[in-house]
């Protein structure tokens, strides 16, 4: 028998769940999701810090946005957030683009400061101040530590809670006309409105319903995590990243995590570390600080998926009625997710686009998939 809904959501990544939340509100919306848990793929591989050392300006206007829903969430969500330093690094070669960091961040953000190799090292001891090493720094003094199993969970919630159903270890394998989806297991569901929220997997579900694909890049990113040196508490270290996409490092449970910064192309799996890009992370720690990485205690790869414009997508397919892009989440998925489900709520719901997303800087053109197809057919 084929199950019917108002909104059928392919995946259960930030991406749709956020946007699930916001539609079981307004009609009845079944998530499927094809590994045995929600966030298996990106959603659970990120490090979740919200920052402005990352994306262009519609990612840093969403970013900005979506910090008021992760330090004051509704009631049924954990907390989400906890405030730590962003602490941005230069060598002599990167110092131009620290300068610019720091005046966009500075535009988004009061608690913005210069630091001298003292007060650098107050924030992290072992930054190495030295003519080839670190030069340079500013601080953020309130970048986000987000808790991503809370904020998926709390997005789960308040799809069920409304009625909605997410439905774990149902891999899509067909859509037929009228978005009806067959799964592997040989269910079928139906809906009007069809939410392509699958990731790196986003492109493959467009060409199973016969949507032209946006030609998205699925990018791996790897993570290694040390032990810190033992006469040192990194519980309150802030987050350590060069101005340009070098190196960062970050507390963890009482470890350190570390990566290159990578962006390797891949295709959509489950995405595994390279023992190249976890020797680069390590060599580069040992260029900025004094740490030594003796032995990688932990490790781990995920897919960080891009527009060709490194913009998030949220709209209706030109090409299809009612089937619904929400992909191209990069590097910044979580960070931008209360923007992107309000986004995605109005374009679905065919509402006006929000005032207060426009008045952060947001146009309805940036985030449209249009925008992509009109490039690949020129
Ligand atoms: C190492 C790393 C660090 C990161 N750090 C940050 C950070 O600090 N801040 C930040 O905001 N973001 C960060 N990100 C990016 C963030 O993780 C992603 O932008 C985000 O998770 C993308 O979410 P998504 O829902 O689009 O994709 P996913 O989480 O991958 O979800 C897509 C889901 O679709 C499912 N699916 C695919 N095909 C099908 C099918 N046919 N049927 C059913 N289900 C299907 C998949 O199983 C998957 O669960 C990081 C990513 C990585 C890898």
């Amino acid at each position: 028998m084929t199950k019917t809904a108002d909104f059928l959501i392919i995946g259960g990544g930030i991406a749709g769940l956020s946007t699930g939340a916001r539609l079981a509100k307004h009609g009845k919306v079944v998530l499927l999701e094809a590994e045995e848990a929600i966030g298996y793929h990106s959603s659970g591989r990120s490090v979740t810090f919200s920052h402005f050392g990352i994306g262009g300006v519609t990612v840093r206007a969403l970013t900005a946005y979506s910090r008021a829903f992760f330090q004051s969430p509704p009631d049924s969500f954990d907390p989400l957030a906890a405030v730590r330093p962003a602490l941005f690094i230069a060598n002599q070669a990167m110092v131009p683009a620290l300068d610019e960091l720091e005046r966009i961040t500075r535009s988004h953000a009061d608690a913005v400061e210069r630091l001298d190799a003292q007060s650098a090292a107050d924030y992290c001891p072992a930054l190495r101040w030295a003519p080839d090493a670190v030069v340079a720094a500013f601080v953020h003094r309130e970048g986000l530590k987000l808790d991503q199993h809370a904020l998926l969970q709390g997005y789960a919630r308040a799809i069920r809670a409304a009625g909605g159903e997410i439905v774990n270890g149902t891999r899509v394998a067909s859509i037929g006309p009228r978005w009806r989806v067959q799964t592997e297991a040989g269910d079928s569901y139906e809906a009007p409105i069809l939410v392509d929220a699958a990731g790196a997997w986003a492109d493959h579900v467009a060409k199973l319903a016969g949507v032209q694909p946006l030609r998205l890049s699925p990018l791996r990113r790897t993570i290694i995590v040390f032990d810190p040196p033992s006469d040192m508490s990194v519980r309150d270290w802030p987050f350590v990243k060069t101005a340009v996409d070098y190196m960062y490092l970050m507390p963890d449970s009482g470890r350190l995590l570390a990566s290159p910064v990578d962006e390797n192309p891949d295709e959509p799996c489950d995405a595994q570390p390279d023992e190249l890009d976890m020797a680069i992370a390590a060599h580069r720690v040992t260029e900025f600080t004094t740490l030594d990485v003796r032995r990688i205690t932990h490790k781990w790869a995920g897919l960080r998926t891009f527009a060709a414009d490194r913009v998030p997508v949220a709209g209706f397919a030109p090409d299809a009625e009612g089937f619904f892009w929400l992909a191209g989440q990069g590097g910044y998925g979580l960070q931008t997710a209360p923007a992107m489900a309000e986004i995605a709520e109005a374009l679905v719901l065919g509402t006006a686009w929000p005032q207060a997303i426009a008045a952060a800087g947001v146009t309805m053109e940036q985030i449209r998939p249009e925008r992509l197809l009109q490039r690949s057919s020129t």
